[in-house]
């Protein structure tokens, strides 16, 4: 009999990937954990059914996460990472010389041993020197933080359960509060295809553009998230995501990616009508 993983993308709606074998299913406090085995996409980690990572696609999310903002400022020295169990942002942040501390804030301690065991394409940078692990809530975590980052990268999931209070604008305002004079935030932003997650996004985008004096969206294709088509919102006390990239000093970083490049940095920020049309409707 044939298996497959299928996530209901809205009522009407469906994604599927057949699957090869199970190869762990737990309850954590906090969340059912599920690790597959498929060809197509390799590993494929799911939290409460829906799908956070693939091996075949997650270099698309984790590149977007993380490349866009260190290219926008290359002096990003200290960064906060909030959720993330599954390791691939800190992977990539790794990459970077000028990054002497990674802070880690996951509030599933599961998800990160799950991770560590079956997902070691994105896990393994987890035991470097670099990384400070907490496991907590990081909407309380950042309560008690005063201009000590760089950078904030939230790699959350939905605005729904867990993640819930990091879409919030108690969390915004102290995510400023938290970053130095120069700080970026860059956060997951969810899709905007389907009506599911519209307004709550259009929403979080709104708290953003509260607490931050830049605040903006930029997109990737992330084949295996609802519609494909998905969202990171890139927030600044100071930098410009475009204006202030430059794009010859990422270049002789010489850090081979393979999604990332910086004319698709610049054409990211270049989002489709019908997402302005929607963060700015009444
Ligand atoms: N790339 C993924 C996506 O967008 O689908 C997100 C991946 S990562 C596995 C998300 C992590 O955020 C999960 O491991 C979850 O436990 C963690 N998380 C959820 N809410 C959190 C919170 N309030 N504080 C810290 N971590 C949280």
């Amino acid at each position: 009999m044939d298996l497959w993983y299928t996530e209901n993308h809205t009522e009407e709606a469906r994604f599927s990937i057949k699957i090869d074998r199970q190869l762990v299913s737990r309850q954590s406090e906090f969340q059912r954990i599920d690790i597959f085995e498929s060809r197509e996409f390799g590993r494929i980690l799911t939290l409460d059914g829906y799908l956070m990572v693939t091996e075949k696609d997650e270099f698309i999310y984790h590149d977007m996460i993380t490349h866009v903002p260190m290219a926008t400022n290359p002096n990003i020295k200290k960064v906060l990472v909030i959720g993330a169990g599954d390791g691939g942002t800190v992977r990539e942040l790794l990459r970077y010389d000028s990054i002497t501390h990674i802070d880690m804030v996951e509030i599933d301690e599961e998800v990160v041993k799950l991770s560590k065991e079956y997902l070691p394409f994105t896990a393994k940078g987890l035991t470097d020197e670099r990384v400070h692990l907490f496991f907590e809530d990081g909407l309380k975590y950042v309560r008690h933080k005063e201009g000590e980052y760089d950078l904030i990268i939230v790699d959350s999931t939905d605005p729904f359960g867990p993640g819930e209070g990091l879409f919030t604008k108690e969390f915004y305002g102290n995510c400023y509060r938290a970053l130095n004079e120069e700080g970026i935030l860059v956060n997951q932003h969810e899709s905007m295809y389907y009506s599911s997650y519209a307004a709550s996004m259009k929403r979080a985008h709104q708290r953003i553009k509260d607490s931050f004096p830049i605040a903006k969206i930029y997109q990737a294709h992330i084949p295996t998230y609802p519609s494909g088509h998905w969202l990171f919102g890139f927030a600044s006390k100071k930098y410009d995501p475009v204006g202030d990239l430059d794009a010859g000093l990422w270049n002789n970083l010489g850090i081979k990616t393979r999604y990332y490049n910086t004319d698709l940095h610049v054409g990211a920020f270049a989002i489709p009508n019908y997402v302005k049309e929607q963060l700015e409707s009444e």
